[in-house]
Parts: C-alpha cells; structure tokens; sequence
C-alpha cells in the first residue's frame, strides 16, 4: 500500500510544482494592444490600449480557458 501512497504523492507533488511554475512566470506586458486585432499602442506598463480592451481580452481568455466558444 505505501507504493500506491508514494506514487498519489510524487503525482500531486508534480501538479503543485506544475502549478507554482505556471505561476511564478509573468507575462511581459505587449507593446501592442492584445485584445483581438485592435494593433493600437498598449499604454505604458500595460498590454491594452483601453480599458475596454483590457476587459474584453480578459472575457475571451477566461472563455477560452473555460473551454468555451464565443462564436
Ligand atoms: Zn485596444
């Protein structure tokens, strides 16, 4: 049993270093604003244009990692 114990640790062990790397890499900030094929200048520090960019990059990558499709 203590195997089977071992292997359910070492497995949740690689999520949670999994995890912690995903989260520990920030994304630089795009010069170019990232919302769809809007190409504007992202404000300084920022990767969008405009708020309104910003929310509705963040509505479709939220979509998208929800495996939802917006079409
Ligand atoms: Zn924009």
């Amino acid at each position: 049993m203590a195997d089977i114990i071992d292997e359910a640790t070492a497995e949740f062990e690689h999520h949670l270093n999994a995890a912690i790397a995903n989260r520990a890499k920030p994304t630089p900030p795009s010069p170019i604003c990232k919302n769809g094929d809007c190409g504007e200048k992202s404000l300084a520090g920022t990767s969008y244009c405009c708020r309104e960019c910003r929310e509705d990059h963040e509505k479709e990558l939220w979509a998208r990692n929800n495996r939802k499709i917006f079409r």
